[in-house]
């Protein structure tokens, strides 16, 4: 293919925040503006993509969900940025949180690379920081904690030291996709000796108007929680902060069970 190099796009590689729509950056929202092409996460918040994106943009909804055989291969949505930025298109690759975070931008960006298609990584903020702000759970807490840790409890074969590291560190730990096997990953810190008084918060739908926490201290968890089901997207706070959520708490729980993320369907088109 003869690529004309005065021809080509530009891929914008933005974070687009937890869920609240005004936790996006005025940067990000100024390339929204402009894109011609908006390829978008299913953990975007919707009234991002509705207020700010041009009528004639075009938006290609490539959500991921985790088990969901109607997921948009990796392969494909690379391939999609490349070829809308090889048209001369501006193409926003908006995605929920920040763009680095348990993500696939390591793909994206090799296809990019690969093709020479100039673009720019806009940072966002990760549903950590989104989820602890919302919560009333300062991270690292003077007196608490001198460290976080971003993780995921879905690490099929890990070592045990892993484990034994995390029940006994001090450090404050933040767990992305790891809902579904919450009693697996709590019991699996129980059998590595966890304090039974370090507390567990549960931030489902954080920062979007449906949002619910639950905390509770590993031994209440085992007696009370276990086996409960969680609203997707769901973050998972473990250490000594997690129980100053009931000291700053300064969002009332929802009351509603709505999803606020729209689910997957089938078979979207993506051209
Ligand atoms: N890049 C994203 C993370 C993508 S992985 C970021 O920086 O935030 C997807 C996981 O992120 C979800 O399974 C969930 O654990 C977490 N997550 C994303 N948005 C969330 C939200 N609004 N509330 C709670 N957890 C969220």
């Amino acid at each position: 293919m003869n690529i004309d190099p005065l021809h080509i796009g530009k891929v914008i590689l933005a974070g687009a925040g937890p869920g609240d729509p005004e936790l996006i950056t005025l940067k990000t929202l100024r390339w929204l503006q402009q894109a011609d092409v908006v390829v978008v996460d299913r953990l975007v918040s919707p009234e991002i993509v509705a207020a700010h994106t041009r009528p004639d943009a075009l938006i290609i909804p490539v959500g991921k969900q985790c088990g969901k055989e109607e997921s948009i291969p990796q392969s494909t949505i690379s391939e999609l940025l490349v070829a809308h930025a090889l048209e001369g298109r501006i193409v926003v690759r908006l995605k929920g949180g920040d763009v680095s975070i348990f993500s696939n931008v390591l793909d994206e960006l090799e296809a990019l690379t690969q093709n020479g298609i100039p673009y720019e990584i806009v940072p966002g903020v990760t549903a950590a920081l989104g989820a602890a702000a919302y919560a009333g759970i300062p991270l690292t807490a003077r007196g608490y904690s001198t460290a976080v840790r971003f993780l995921t409890g879905c690490r099929p074969g890990v070592e045990v030291s892993w484990w034994r590291d995390l029940a006994q560190t001090e450090d404050t730990l933040v767990f992305y996709m790891s809902s579904a096997p919450l009693d697996q990953l709590v019991n699996r810190l129980v059998e590595e000796g966890i304090a039974a008084d370090r507390w567990i918060a549960v931030i489902e739908q954080a920062t979007t108007p449906v949002q619910r926490v639950h905390s509770w201290p590993v031994r209440e968890y085992l007696a009370s929680a276990e086996g409960s089901r969680y609203a997707s997207p769901t973050l998972i706070i473990i250490g000594r902060v997690a129980a100053l959520h009931s000291s700053f708490q300064w969002l009332a729980n929802s009351r509603s069970k709505e999803l606020y993320f729209p689910s997957i369907t089938k078979n979207i088109a993506v051209c």
